[in-house]
């Protein structure tokens, strides 16, 4: 699980730096009050901090004054969005969802509910206008996410930079087919959770044409069949997200998500997921799988 601190710091008036552990850095967003049940606070967010503040108390290097901890926990992921971010805390002090929301500029505030973490990480609902691919699966996804820096707009189209580049491994691509590609999602909603792709930058469905979009369905049949014979799941959710209020992270290159699915997955699946081991299994995914399409057969075409 990740970790949060929350830590009183009196530089250069006092406030409270809350901070969320993300990968090797903490987010952090500066409080003006200790949050806590009843009014939001002004939340502030500001740069990402070392991740050596989870452990830290005493004076900060530059003079600038002295930080002690107010709070500190673990944390579980509940909605990690531009907007809005939801944890579940597990602190000393803090047991229950926080939420932040954006409001202007650099301004957010923060909302706090306690309630039992184990309880209610359960019934965190979702608004019907959340509920997209993404949102299905986010509380334990989000746990990998934190991991890695997620891609954000500006970012260049990571299946064509991959497609572009030579090393396959590094950019997780499983599979370059005539008119599509196969790549490991590295925000995996499970294990064995697939892209396919067209290989040309389209971002609306019309603009393939029948050959691109039969080779890329083709690619799709072709991967599950392996996912099959690989992992043996009991099911799959596959989808399109089209267009980035349905949730598509990246809207400029149509891909579809394959999704292997066990029985109790999302029962186990936030609670055994730790990032390093899901990093490890990509790689470790990537050379069976890749290793199992070698061994297959051509497929005809
Ligand atoms: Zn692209």
């Amino acid at each position: 699980m990740p970790r949060f601190v929350v830590l009183k710091h009196d530089h250069p008036e006092t406030h409270w730096d809350f901070m969320l552990e993300a990968g090797a850095v903490l987010r952090t967003w500066r409080l003006n009050a200790p949050p806590g049940p009843g009014r939001p606070v002004e939340a502030v967010v500001t740069f990402d901090h070392r991740a050596v503040y989870l452990d830290y108390e005493g004076p900060v290097s530059g003079n600038r004054g002295t930080v002690g901890r107010w709070d500190a926990g673990t944390f579980a992921w509940v909605e990690d969005k531009a907007e809005r971010v939801a944890v579940m805390l597990s602190g000393m002090h803090l047991q229950g969802l926080a939420v932040l929301e954006f409001s202007d500029v650099e301004k957010w505030s923060l909302r706090f509910e306690p309630g039992n973490c184990a309880h209610e990480i359960e019934s965190v609902g979702y608004r019907a206008e959340d509920v997209t691919m993404d949102a299905l699966w986010a509380p334990w996804r989000m746990s990998y996410v934190a991991s890695a820096r997620r891609p954000v707009e500006g970012d260049p189209c990571f299946i064509c930079q991959g497609l572009a580049e030579e090393d396959d491994r590094h950019n997780l691509i499983a599979l370059r087919a005539p008119r599509s590609v196969v790549v490991l999602n590295r925000f995996p909603y499970n294990n064995g959770h697939l892209l396919v792709a067209p290989r040309q930058h389209k971002g609306q469905l019309h603009e393939l044409d029948t050959d691109e979009l039969l080779d890329t369905m083709e690619s799709l049949r072709r991967m599950v069949r392996t996912l099959d014979s690989l992992m043996r799941p009991a099911g799959y959710n596959i989808g399109l997200n089209l267009g980035e209020a349905a949730g598509a992270g990246l809207p400029g290159h149509l891909h579809w998500h394959v999704v292997p699915r066990w029985h109790g997955d999302t029962n186990f699946m936030p609670v055994l997921a730790d990032s390093k081991v899901i990093v490890q299994s990509l790689e470790t995914l990537y050379d069976l799988l890749t290793a199992r399409l070698r061994e297959e057969s051509p497929v005809a075409r």
